[in-house]
């Protein structure tokens, strides 16, 4: 029996057509070349991703463009020009940059991307997101080889600082008049690992407001039992803030709600005390006393509610408090409506990208709101539809972790899962529904 199954698997063996081995070892060789380029952040190695990026282009013999809308921070958007160019474009958008690793925490350098043993590819931006880039490049690969045509023109962006908030990239490049030009329908952008079977799409984001309470008072001494010191009037709204945050944190725990979903509220500074050469002066109540606090908003959330919510219970002129915000996102568009992309059947672009993940063998999970920034929020406050999705299933969560990696398995399905969704995306033709060609009708 046992030579059975060796002849089997060796007949198996030699009838996997070579140039697909050959091909999948090039596409892991060219996605550890990407990775091995040094762009974390606050020096990204710009030159050498661009060039990279440029060299991949012309290797497709694709058109690339390179747009400092700040100078030394590159854009490089890369066209595959549609057969029917009027038509609305598909914006595959991804960034070149990644966030700092803290080398010797790492089992493997962070810019070896090392495969190991069990097919892992270790490096800072296998999932955030080098990874989602060079997949769209190795689909748009295989597509031309197939002798594929879009209809739809296909642009590839690659921006330089989604890991800063993305202002001087995605931000720029989406009030410019480069943007209005490609006359952009759809935009895909990143999401995150999913450690089940499913991949998991995002149709929006919450928003970060960073909120400062201050509280005032009258300084007295540090044996005094008085009212409305500035310490106890902080103390007081940071309980009801913990309230808060516990309510709303027992919603995901019941599994009422899922972790975009419920306004998250987490204390990151405390600020407050009168310095001596020694430490502190522990004989004074301090005149004044803040606190701030990375706040998150989902777009479903009633923004004015909350502000109100935050003047009268957490920072009230009644016990002498006050608040501002370092970043406050709007929650809703210019005319008020939650900024956020249809996923359901009454966006074409949802229904193309369910099918086409199903063709291709995936498997979708239920759309969700991201629980952090994306450079995609410059895109649907323009009014855009934009997807998240990065086709990682199996895989756990290690974005900006130690030891980020992704399975080359993965990665190969997710350049199956890219071809399919970009097949149907850049084939899609609505008869003109959208400003595009009649042609057909
Ligand atoms: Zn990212």
């Amino acid at each position: 029996m046992e030579f059975l199954y060796l002849y089997l698997y060796l007949i198996l063996l030699f009838t996997i057509p070579s140039s697909i081995q050959s091909s999948s070892e090039e596409a892991i060789s060219r996605f550890q070349q990407y990775l091995q380029i040094n762009t974390a952040q606050p020096t990204p190695r710009y030159q050498e991703s661009t060039n990279f990026l440029i060299s991949q282009a012309n290797s497709l013999s694709l058109d690339s463009q390179t747009f400092e809308f700040v100078t030394a921070k590159p854009l490089v958007l890369i066209k595959w020009p549609g057969t029917k160019p009027d038509l609305p474009s598909i914006l595959l958008y991804s960034h070149t940059d990644v966030v700092p690793a803290e080398f010797e925490k790492w089992a493997h350098h962070p810019f070896s991307a090392h495969v190991d043993d069990g097919g892992r590819i270790y490096a800072r931006g296998s999932q955030d997101m080098k990874c989602v880039g060079m997949q769209y490049l190795e689909a748009l690969r295989r597509l031309k080889a197939e002798g594929f045509q879009p209809l739809r023109s296909v642009y590839l962006a690659f921006a330089p600082d989604e890991e800063i908030g993305g202002h001087d990239g995605a931000e720029k490049f989406a009030e410019s008049q480069v943007f209005e030009k490609l006359n952009v329908g759809i935009v895909l952008d990143e999401g995150l690992a999913s450690p089940d079977g499913h991949y998991r799409p995002f149709y929006a984001e919450r928003s970060p407001w960073w909120l400062v309470i201050k509280a005032t008072g009258a300084p007295g001494h540090g044996a005094k039992l008085y009212h409305n010191s500035a310490m106890e009037n902080l103390l007081k709204s940071i309980e009801s803030i913990r309230r808060f945050r516990a309510s709303q944190f027992d919603l995901i725990k019941a599994g009422l709600r899922e972790e975009g979903d419920v306004v998250s509220v987490n204390m990151v500074f405390l600020k407050a005390g009168t310095p001596s050469p020694t430490g502190f002066v522990m004989n004074l109540q301090p005149s004044e006393a803040e606190a701030g606090f990375d706040v998150r908003v989902p777009p479903t959330t009633d923004p004015e509610s909350l502000e109100r919510r935050i003047a009268e219970e957490w920072a009230p002129i009644s016990r002498n408090m006050s608040f501002s915000f370092k970043q406050k996102v709007p929650v809703h568009d210019n005319s008020g409506k939650p900024i956020i992309t249809k996923a359901d059947s009454s966006n074409p672009w949802w229904t193309l990208l369910q099918n086409a993940v199903q063709k291709a063998g995936g498997k979708l999970g239920k759309p969700e709101v991201f629980p952090a920034s994306t450079d995609a929020r410059y895109f649907r406050r323009r009014g855009l539809p934009a997807i998240g999705f990065s086709p990682m299933a199996n895989t756990p969560i290690l974005l900006h972790d130690h030891n980020e990696f992704l399975h080359k398995d993965e990665y190969l399905k997710g350049i199956e899962i890219y071809e399919s969704i970009i097949k149907a995306y850049a084939s899609f033709d609505d008869h003109g529904k959208h400003g595009g060609s009649r042609d057909e009708l």
